[in-house]
């Protein structure tokens, strides 16, 4: 191993041991929370090197940055797409990355409708919710998920895996548990209007800053970034 791959290694571990603390505080299993390394602050190389120490999941949130990286690590690694996501540049996102954490608009829901269907391919969504109601934060609100969701439900290349927040950037973690609690909730109500594209078993929640409070409450994707990659 490289001196940089130890680090990542011994950073991981460390993190490890949070989310082990996290899952049994409450009483969860750690096979049921992934890892999605946030790669944004980092290049390639450090791509490569989280793939070989054994990190799966790789996350980007701008397209022009994510398609060089993809181009050199794509075959490996699940890719999820978790920023803000343009109409125009959807094209680029469908075929390429395995999930899109960011679906948050109808305009958009038609376009990767349309690019699935090309591709001949479904394409496992996360349905952002602006659960904190923060102006500054993309999402869909809470009172608009019912006719987002009889709007899709048409659509056959989508598929609404899961919900995504982000929650306010507070001091302490605490503060935001009502977000993380919002999702979950949110999830279990969809879940009884019983559609059929929108079977939701994924909360991608919980960041570097809180994660192990989303963990507490149900996340199954924690998207870290800085803890994990971000030269200190
Ligand atoms: C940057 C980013 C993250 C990771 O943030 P950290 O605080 O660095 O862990 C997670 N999710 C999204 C959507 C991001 O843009």
């Amino acid at each position: 191993m490289t001196r940089e791959q130890e680090l990542l290694k011994e950073r991981l571990d460390r993190i490890e041991e949070r989310i082990a603390a996290a899952c049994s505080r409450s009483g969860r299993d750690r096979s049921e929370v992934k890892i999605v390394a946030v790669t944004k602050y980092v290049g390639a190389d450090t791509i490569g090197d989280l793939l070989k120490v054994g990190v799966e999941h790789i996350g980007e949130n701008r397209v022009q940055d994510a398609l060089p990286k993809y181009e050199q690590w794509g075959e490996q690694g699940v890719w999820h797409f978790i920023g803000h996501l343009q109409t125009n540049k959807a094209k680029e996102v469908v075929g390429r990355f395995s999930y899109i954490h960011s679906l948050d608009r109808l305009s958009l829901a038609r376009e990767i409708e349309k690019r699935g269907e090309a591709l001949n391919l479904v394409v496992p969504c996360f349905l952002q919710v602006n659960i904190s109601g923060e102006e500054t934060k993309f999402g869909l609100s809470p009172n608009d998920v019912l006719a987002f969701l009889r709007e899709t439900s048409n659509m056959k290349h989508i598929r609404i895996a899961g919900l995504m927040t982000m929650a306010p950037h507070v001091e302490d973690p605490e503060e935001v548990r009502p977000v993380f609690r919002g999702l979950r909730e949110w999830k279990e109500r969809i879940n009884e209007w019983k559609f059929p594209h929108a079977e939701i078993t994924e909360l991608s929640m919980g960041m570097s800053n809180d994660f192990e409070v989303a963990i507490e409450e149900g996340a199954t994707y924690i998207r870290l970034g800085s803890v994990l990659v971000k030269p200190d």
